[in-house]
């Protein structure tokens, strides 16, 4: 799953086939199609959630204590599947 954070409003946000746009306005993106997004701004960060961990992570919740983690991180600047417009 890919997502996208704005360093300057904090947001952070999936991406969908129509463009989304943060809070401030200054970090938009949008799925190009299913494998590849692109992304605008200066301030905007490309996140990735592994999926499957994600998913498993979801399944596992706790009732209470410590919460289940996942897999997520920061995209590479550079990468051909979602790049900086
Ligand atoms: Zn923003």
């Amino acid at each position: 799953m890919k997502l996208l954070m704005c360093l300057e409003c904090n947001d952070i946000f999936n991406l969908d086939l129509s463009e989304k746009i943060c809070s401030c306005g200054r970090s938009k993106g949008k799925y190009i199609n299913q494998q590849l997004a692109e992304y605008t701004g200066k301030s905007a960060v490309p996140l990735g959630f592994s999926n499957p961990s994600f998913i498993q992570a979801i399944k596992d919740q706790p009732n209470e204590g410590m919460g289940k983690e996942f897999t997520a991180f920061v995209i590479p600047k550079n990468c051909e599947t979602f790049f900086r417009k």
